[in-house]
C-alpha cells in the first residue's frame, strides 16, 4: 500500500525525505500516486568503484527497497558516465576517461566496458539491485544536442572558441541548492575559458579537435558533452519532465546538481525534480576517498577481505546523511551484529525445520507486528536504517526467545513472525545465508560431526571442528541441532 492511502497528519506512517532544496524533512508525495520516478547519478567509468562508491549505490538501493516495500511501483535510471567528466589537474580540462585510456593504450570504449563490469560484479555482489535503465552518456549524444539546442533557442547560452556555455545569470535562482551566491560559485578550475561570462557559467559543448578520440559532430562543430548535460538528458528521456527524487553525493550540491537542475528547468520551465537526496561520503583518515586522489579501498577489496554480506551491512549500519570513516574497526564491529543476525535466522530455521508446533498460526504475533511498525517509523524518518537495524536487533532476540524445547502452542506465531523478520530484513538488504552447493557440503560436515560425536569420536568431531574454523565456518550446537555460519559469504 502506498503512502497516498494512509491516513495524512499521521507521523508513523507518513514516509519523510530530507530535501536538499529545502534543507528539510518533507513529507514524501510523488506527482503520479503509487509512482516513484528516480534518477542517481552513475560512476564516471575509469577506475574501480571504491567503498565510497558502494557506500552511495547501497543507500539508494536502500531506498528503492524500502519504496517497493511500501508498494510503489518504483522506476530507477542510474547512468554511466563514460565520457565528458572533466580532469581537474590540467590548465584546460580535459576528459577522464580519455586521458586513462591514453595512459593505458586503449581505446576508451574498451576501458570502460571493462570498468562497467568490474562495477556490476562489485554491486552485485553486494546485492546492490541494478537500476531498471542503466543509460550510457555515449548512447545519447543527439538527445544532449537536442538539449542544448533547446537551450540556445531561449536564450540561455553562448559559444566561445572553447565551447558553448550555459549562461547562470540568465537563471536567477542558480544558487538555491547550494545557498550560495552566483558570484561566490566558480565552475571547476578547468573551465576558466577567458572569454566565459561569468565564473559561475559551465560548459554545454566542449569542442575537440581530432586528437581528442571521443568527439561527435554537433551544430557547434565536433566535440563532446559537458558532465552535467548528460544526466539531465539522460534522466528527461526515461522518467519526464519532473523527477520524484533525484540522488547523488554530497559532492553534487554545489555544482552538479545546481547545474542539472538550471538547465534541465530552463529547457522545460517545470520543476526538474521533487525531492533531492544527498548520501555522505566515505572517507578513510577523514579524507574523502577518492580515485583522483588515489586515496581509497576498492569495493573488490573490502570483498575479498571481509566478504560481500559483511561489506553490505556494514554499509547499512550508519544513516545515509552521516559521514562515515572507513576503519577496519568499524567493519569489524558491524561483523559481529551480522553475524548474531544471522545465528538467529539460521536458529530458527533449523528449531522450525525439526520441530513440530502445535496448531501454527499463519499471522505473525501482535508483538511482531508492531516491531513492524517501529521498523517503518524508522524508515520513514528519512530512511533511518541504524534504527531499523535496532528493530531488527529487538526483534531478533524476541525470536530467540521463542525457541524452547519442547515447543507448545506459545510458539503458533513463530513461523509467520519469523517470515516477517525475514521480509523487514530484506528492505536492508539481510538475508539468511545462501542455499548452495557449499552449504550442502557444509551440512554433511556438520552431520558427520554431530555423528562422531553421538559415538563419542571427540577426535573426529573436534578435528571436523577445527577444519571448519579455518574454513572461516563458526558452529554452534543448539538443542535442536547444530548451526553453522558461514563468515565469507
Ligand atoms: P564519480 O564516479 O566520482 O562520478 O561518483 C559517482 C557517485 O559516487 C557520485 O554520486 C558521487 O557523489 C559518489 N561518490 C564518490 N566518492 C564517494 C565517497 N568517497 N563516498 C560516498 N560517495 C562517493
Ligand atoms: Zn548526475
Amino acid at each position: 500500500m502506498s503512502d497516498e492511502g494512509r491516513s495524512s497528519g499521521d507521523e508513523v506512517t507518513t514516509l519523510k525525505i530530507y530535501n536538499t532544496m529545502t534543507r528539510k524533512k518533507e513529507v514524501f508525495k510523488p506527482l503520479t500516486p503509487g509512482v516513484v520516478r528516480i534518477y542517481t547519478c552513475g560512476m564516471t567509468v575509469y577506475d574501480y568503484p571504491h567503498l565510497g562508491h558502494a557506500r552511495t549505490y547501497s543507500n539508494w538501493d536502500i531506498v528503492v527497497r524500502y519504496l517497493r516495500y511500501k508498494g510503489y511501483d518504483v522506476i530507477h535510471v542510474q547512468n554511466f558516465t563514460d565520457v565528458g567528466h572533466l580532469t581537474s589537474d590540467s590548465d584546460w580540462g580535459e576528459d577522464k576517461i580519455v586521458k586513462r585510456a591514453r595512459e593505458k593504450k586503449v581505446h576508451p570504449m574498451e576501458l570502460v566496458d571493462h570498468y562497467i563490469k568490474e562495477y556490476f560484479a562489485a554491486m552485485d555482489a553486494l546485492k546492490i539491485q541494478r537500476a531498471n535503465i542503466m543509460p550510457r552518456a555515449t548512447g545519447h549524444i543527439a538527445e544532449m544536442i537536442e538539449l542544448i539546442k533547446k537551450l540556445e533557442q531561449k536564450g540561455y547560452t553562448y559559444e566561445t572558441k572553447s565551447g558553448v556555455y550555459f549562461d547562470v545569470s540568465k537563471f536567477p535562482t542558480y544558487g538555491k541548492m547550494s545557498r550560495m551566491k552566483i558570484d561566490e560559485q566558480q565552475q571547476s578550475r578547468v573551465e576558466h575559458d577567458p572569454e566565459k561570462r561569468h565564473a559561475a557559467d559551465f560548459a554545454l559543448w566542449i569542442k575537440a579537435g581530432p586528437e581528442h578520440i571521443m568527439r561527435w559532430p554537433s551544430p557547434w562543430g565536433w566535440g563532446y558533452p559537458g558532465w552535467h548535460i548528460e544526466c539531465s538528458a539522460m534522466s528527461m528521456k526515461y522518467l519526464g519532465e519532473t523527477l520524484d527524487i533525484h540522488g547523488g553525493g554530497t559532492d553534487h550540491i554545489a555544482l552538479h546538481h545546481p547545474n542539472e537542475r538550471a538547465q534541465s528547468e530552463a529547457a522545460t520551465g517545470k520543476q526538474f525534480v521533487r525531492y533531492w537526496m544527498h548520501s555522505a561520503f566515505m572517507t578513510i583518515n577523514k579524507e574523502k576517498m577518492s580515485k583522483s586522489t588515489g586515496r581509497f579501498i576498492t569495493a573488490r577489496e573490502a570483498i575479498e577481505r571481509y566478504g560481500p554480506n559483511v561489506v553490505r551491512f556494514f554499509l547499512i549500519t550508519a544513516h545515509y546523511r552521516t559521514v562515515v570513516d572507513f576503519s577496519e574497526d568499524i567493519i569489524i564491529q558491524a561483523r559481529e551484529n551480522y553475524f548474531k543476525l544471522m545465528n538467529t535466522m539460521e536458529s530458527v530455521r533449523l528449531y522450525l525445520q525439526t520441530q513440530t508446533i502445535p496448531q501454527s498460526d499463519p499471522t505473525p504475533s501482535e508483538y511482531a507486528r508492531t516491531l513492524q511498525k517501529n521498523f517503518e517509523a524508522a524508515m520513514n524518518d528519512d530512511f533511518n536504517t541504524p534504527k531499523a537495524l535496532s528493530v531488527l536487533y529487538e526483534y531478533s532476540n524476541y525470536l530467540n526467545k521463542q525457541l524452547v524445547l519442547p515447543p507448545t502452542k506459545n510458539q503458533i506465531h513463530l513461523k509467520a513472525d519469523y517470515e516477517l523478520f525475514l521480509k523487514l530484513a530484506n528492505v536492508l538488504a539481510i538475508d539468511p545465508q545462501p542455499f548452495d552447493d557449499v552449504r550442502k557440503i557444509l551440512e554433511i560436515l556438520v552431520d558427520l560431526r554431530a555423528k562422531a560425536r553421538k559415538e563419542k569420536n571427540y577426535e573426529l568431531a573436534d578435528k571436523i571442528r577445527d577444519q571448519l574454523k579455518t574454513m572461516k565456518v563458526r558452529i554452534e550446537d543448539k538443542p535442536w541441532g547444530t548451526i553453522f555460519i558461514r563468515e565469507h559469504c
